[in-house]
């Protein structure tokens, strides 16, 4: 699903962001027979359904009673198939400028680079970014022996390892890596764990066969001696501080949105938002629309509903944006032989 490349790709629409307003962004696209390259910082799409509450029931999505979060996107992937959108995910979007010409270039974290002749902002509340362990000198070991996202898992085999966290990305390289590892100890700053019931227990009969240790504690201090880190200091709930030595620490506390880079690109902003207009949903730059969480606008409600009404009326300006001289009129999907034809519907 993911692809990266040096030479910049030529897309009629660049999509930042794989939220359920992207992913709705593609198929109205889709429909008028526009093609879509989709970025997004995570390494899947969902945006915060998948992210936040994949479990959790949605009771308002028009003609769904019910709907899982997780299920909608599901069901908003199934949709976009005929459209077979691009996706370039776990890539945050972190160049944008306006070419001469009017054409857009986009640069992603990855190296990606895109030459756009229309770009969507889809990208909700921000990019999601690992909630950072807060003891003094982590930052200068980010990336070397402490990791908040973990990309080649085969590095930390034979060491020891000090993990924190109660969610299911905890547990899950808890139980992973406690083969792997030559020690695993979690961390967890209650006794009680957020991740499904089934890693937990699987987690705390490794641990009543002596195959790691788990403690309930803060983290405190780091150990660090002649510039290595050598472990981690915890604070048991009694006050008492433990000194845990590790080669490695692996930080799950969860992902917190930031609008990051889209906050320079010299967009008009209202408090944290792309300010767009009703008609077109494009923002203060001719050729950018934004749709979802991200835009702001009289009466704005922050719902999956707004954005994908959003999305549908963007669609049609980007189409105008693109082919300015194309005649444009309302096709219904139940009728219309093209769309059927776009969306491999038989006539
Ligand atoms: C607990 C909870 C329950 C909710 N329940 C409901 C409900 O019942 N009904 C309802 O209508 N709404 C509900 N919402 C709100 C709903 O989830 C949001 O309105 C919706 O997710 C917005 O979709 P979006 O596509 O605009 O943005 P998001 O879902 O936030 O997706 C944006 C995506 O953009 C990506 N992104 C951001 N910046 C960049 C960048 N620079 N580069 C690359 N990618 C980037 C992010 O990683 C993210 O994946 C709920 C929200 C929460 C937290």
């Amino acid at each position: 699903m993911s692809q990266t490349s040096r030479s910049p790709t030529s897309a009629e629409v660049v999509i930042i962001g794989a939220g359920p307003c992207g992913l709705f962004q593609v198929f109205e696209l889709g429909l008028l027979g526009i093609p879509s390259q989709v970025i997004d910082s995570l390494a899947r799409p969902g945006g915060q359904c998948a992210e936040l509450y994949p479990d959790k029931p949605i009771y308002d999505i028009p003609a769904l009673p019910v709907c899982g979060a997780q299920e909608l996107v599901d069901r908003l992937l199934k949709q976009i198939e005929p459209f077979h959108p691009q996706f370039h995910l776990g890539q945050e979007v972190t160049e944008f400028t306006r070419r001469d010409d009017g054409r857009f270039r986009v640069v992603t974290s990855a190296g990606t680079e895109f030459d756009a002749g229309a770009v969507v902002i889809a990208a909700g509340v921000g990019s999601f970014q690992p909630r950072r362990i807060s003891l003094e000198s982590a930052d200068s070991f980010e990336g070397k022996t402490i990791h908040y996202r973990i990309r080649a898992s085969s590095a930390l085999n034979g060491q020891h390892l000090v993990i924190f966290g109660g969610g299911d990305s905890a547990l899950d390289w808890t139980l992973e890596l406690a083969a792997k590892a030559a020690s695993v100890t979690l961390v967890h700053r209650r006794p009680e764990f957020r991740a499904a019931p089934a890693s937990v227990a699987k987690m705390r009969e490794l641990v009543a066969g002596g195959r790691m240790r788990c403690f309930e504690a803060l983290p405190h201090s780091l150990i660090i001696e002649e510039g290595e880190l050598r472990g981690v200091n915890i604070k048991a709930p009694d006050g008492v501080v433990h000194a845990l030595p590790a080669q490695q620490l692996l930080v799950f506390f969860g992902l917190h949105p930031k609008l990051g880079p889209i906050a320079q690109w010299g967009l008009e902003l209202e408090k944290k938002a792309l300010r767009v207009d009703t008609e077109k949903f494009q923002t203060s730059l001719p050729g950018v629309f934004a749709v979802g969480d991200i835009n702001t606008y009289p009466g704005k409600k922050k719902l999956i509903l707004s954005g994908f009404h959003e999305a549908a009326l963007a669609a049609f300006a980007i189409q105008h944006h693109l082919y300015p001289q194309k005649k444009q009129f309302l096709q219904y999907t139940t009728t219309s032989p093209i769309m059927h034809q776009r969306l491999g519907v038989p006539d």
